[in-house]
């Protein structure tokens, strides 16, 4: 990549982790904090093209250095403090666990010796009285009702565990007395299902204002493209702009030109980058190649970043992400440009599931097309 589209990334990464911040998501904006400082303090400088850097974008990156690196420090030490309270609450919550199950087995103890006496008391009494028969003579007959209460005790039906015995049981006990860490619960980006994205919400409006304003396009076979814009709240990324670039395109392809205008309005509206949408003309909703490549570049930078493809034609519509355990991996690593085949198992790109609908939402178009 050029590397002024580095430092374009940037701006975008410090926006992104500013919005997590505010959102309280803090461990996002730490990740995203250190994303920006591996780029511009380790690997920047590597770039084929970094002499070309002027020296106005060098020092606006310097200047953004300093407060990020002030800000990820004092990050750290937030998540480390508060890391360092959930581990004590765990060991607390944990040893109270076993203060509880300890007194449970001591009641139970006493319950067993209890039960133990009550039963030798009654052994004592049926062979007491048994003696007291063979005193009296054999002819004598006790009554029923004495006869059923001092029949022996059966021994308990629910087994004993005792604390120092190796049976089974005891093992089954202390294997569940282990604490069991449910890790499926813990977000991670490599589920491949996508279930770990945050949901991106848009606006039923977003795809029929879009179809009408490429209907023009759409009618003389050419491609139309946007850029989906908005919003981090509440741990939902809101598509609340869809902005129009300047393009040039064919029958399947687009090209963005004067893409400075779409950073300016960005930057003046504070939005990130949620995806992108294009038409095509005359094929159905699917990603080809060169779409798979350009969606690469929105996705590293924002995982749940979306690819919508409207077909008209076919009334279709497909939102796409590349596959998280596979895809993205797959395209970022591939050399080829133009279009050219991909293997197509395991799949590259699936249905974007995060993404939802809401007929509700507030959207605004705007087209920075110069006409
Ligand atoms: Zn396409
Ligand atoms: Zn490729």
């Amino acid at each position: 990549m050029p590397v002024h589209r580095y430092y374009r990334s940037g701006v975008e990464i410090v926006r992104y982790a500013d919005m997590c911040m505010k959102d309280q998501n803090y461990e996002c904006a730490y990740t995203l904090y250190m994303k920006f400082i591996t780029l511009f303090v380790d690997k920047i400088t590597k770039h084929p093209q970094y002499n070309s850097v002027s020296a106005k974008d060098k020092d606006t990156n310097r200047y953004t250095l300093r407060i990020v690196f002030s800000k990820a420090e004092e990050l750290k030490k937030q998540l480390l403090q508060q890391y360092q309270a959930d581990l004590d609450k765990y060991l607390e919550d944990l040893k109270e666990k076993e203060r509880i199950e300890k007194e449970r087995l001591k009641q139970e103890e006493l319950q067993k010796q209890k039960e133990e006496e009550e039963r030798k008391n009654k052994v004592a009494t049926i062979a007491a009285i048994k003696a007291l028969k063979a005193t009296i003579g054999s002819n004598m007959v006790l009554p029923e009702e004495s006869k059923t209460k001092l029949l022996p005790v059966v021994p308990p039906v629910k087994p004993v565990i005792s604390p120092s015995s190796d049976n089974d049981k005891t093992c089954t006990y202390k294997d569940t007395k282990i604490p069991t860490i449910d890790r499926s619960t813990k977000p991670s980006l490599l589920m491949s299902d996508g279930s770990s994205l945050r949901d991106v919400i848009l606006s039923n409006k977003l795809m029929r204002d879009f179809l009408t304003l490429a209907s023009s396009n759409t009618m003389n076979n050419k491609e139309t493209c946007g850029i989906l814009a908005g919003k981090l709240e509440r741990n939902k990324l809101l598509v609340t702009h869809l902005l129009i670039p300047e393009q040039t395109s064919t029958p399947d392809s687009c090209t963005t030109h004067n893409e400075e205008d779409i950073f300016d309005y960005q930057d003046q509206h504070n939005l990130i980058t949620l995806g992108w949408i294009h038409t095509h003309p005359t094929q159905t909703a699917f990603l080809s190649s060169v779409d798979l490549h350009t969606h690469c570049a929105y996705q590293l930078l924002m995982a749940e970043a979306i690819a919508i493809v409207c077909a008209p034609k076919y009334d279709e519509t497909g939102f796409f992400i590349l596959t998280l355990d596979y895809g993205l991996d797959f395209i970022a690593n591939c050399r080829e440009t133009g279009f050219h085949p991909h293997p197509t198992e395991p799949p590259l790109y699936m249905k974007a599931k995060h993404c939802k609908l809401d007929a509700m939402a507030p959207i605004e178009l705007v087209d920075l097309r110069r006409k």
